[in-house]
């Protein structure tokens, strides 16, 4: 399962900078998963649950931000929020748009004592 993996990256990402940050209990990590990831958040928060069972990471809560799909004009450098089909400029109609959002999978903070 795709999401999985992923959650086994995540864990040990949170892993090794709680190691740095000296923190020893997790309270909730905040992460982003954009559209274009095809991560499904409800999957993701499914095994994250499973994954932290009897580990040190139990009883955190994940909170999950999941940022549209944007577009950003080469161009004119407009950004705007668009789809996959869709990949011309609302502004000067040019069609070399390139995904400036949407590919996100980030952990963007972390909270624990
Ligand atoms: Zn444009």
């Amino acid at each position: 399962m795709h999401e999985m993996s992923i959650t086994r990256t995540l864990l040990e990402t949170v892993r090794q900078e709680m190691e740095k940050a000296d923190i020893k209990t997790l309270r909730s990590v905040r992460i982003r998963v954009g559209e274009l990831t095809a991560v499904e958040p409800e999957a993701l928060r499914f095994c994250f649950e499973a994954s932290v069972k009897g580990t040190p990471f139990e009883g955190a809560s994940l909170e999950i931000e999941e940022p549209p799909l944007k577009g950003g004009c080469l161009t004119c450098g407009l950004v705007f929020g668009t789809t996959l089909f869709e990949r011309t400029c609302p502004g000067c109609g040019d069609s070399s748009v390139e995904i400036a959002g949407g590919n996100e999978l980030d952990i963007v903070s972390m909270e624990g004592v």
